[in-house]
């Protein structure tokens, strides 16, 4: 178990990859910090991640900027676990990063939810809506 260099909190959250190593916020102080080298072996946890959103569509890059780990590792990964993508003309993913309050406002509007398949993923201490949009004619 990790604590808050800060405060001794507990109450600790993976918060993305940076150089290499697992950077987590705490939530008592908000105090963000990085602990144990990760060296070539990122968490598993990234790398599902990572996948599904290449799956959904997204690009590297963007994939990239979400989770905060290199796009070339992302592409490894897409190589090694052998990730065939979808040819998708159709639809394109839409993705929004929500706090909790957030996301129960985005769920109780009906605009946001009629008419489009959506998945929520956990990011860290947020999450993450997924929404496909179909392209117009
Ligand atoms: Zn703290």
């Amino acid at each position: 178990m990790n604590y808050c260099p800060q405060c001794q909190s507990n109450k600790i959250v993976k918060s993305g990859i940076v150089n290499h190593r697992q950077r987590y916020k705490c939530k008592s102080c908000n105090y963000y910090f990085t602990v144990n080298k990760l060296g070539k072996k990122i968490d598993q946890y990234y790398v599902t991640k990572a996948l599904q959103l290449y799956l959904e569509g997204l690009t590297y890059r963007e994939i990239e900027r979400i989770i905060g780990v290199s796009h070339v590792s992302v592409m490894n990964w897409v190589k090694k676990y052998n990730i065939h993508k979808v040819e998708n003309q159709d639809y394109h993913p839409t993705y929004k990063i929500l706090g909790q309050s957030e996301l129960s406002n985005f769920f109780s509007n009906q605009e946001n939810t009629k008419g489009a398949g959506m998945i929520v993923t956990e990011l860290g201490d947020k999450y993450m809506v997924i929404k496909w949009e179909r392209f117009k004619d």
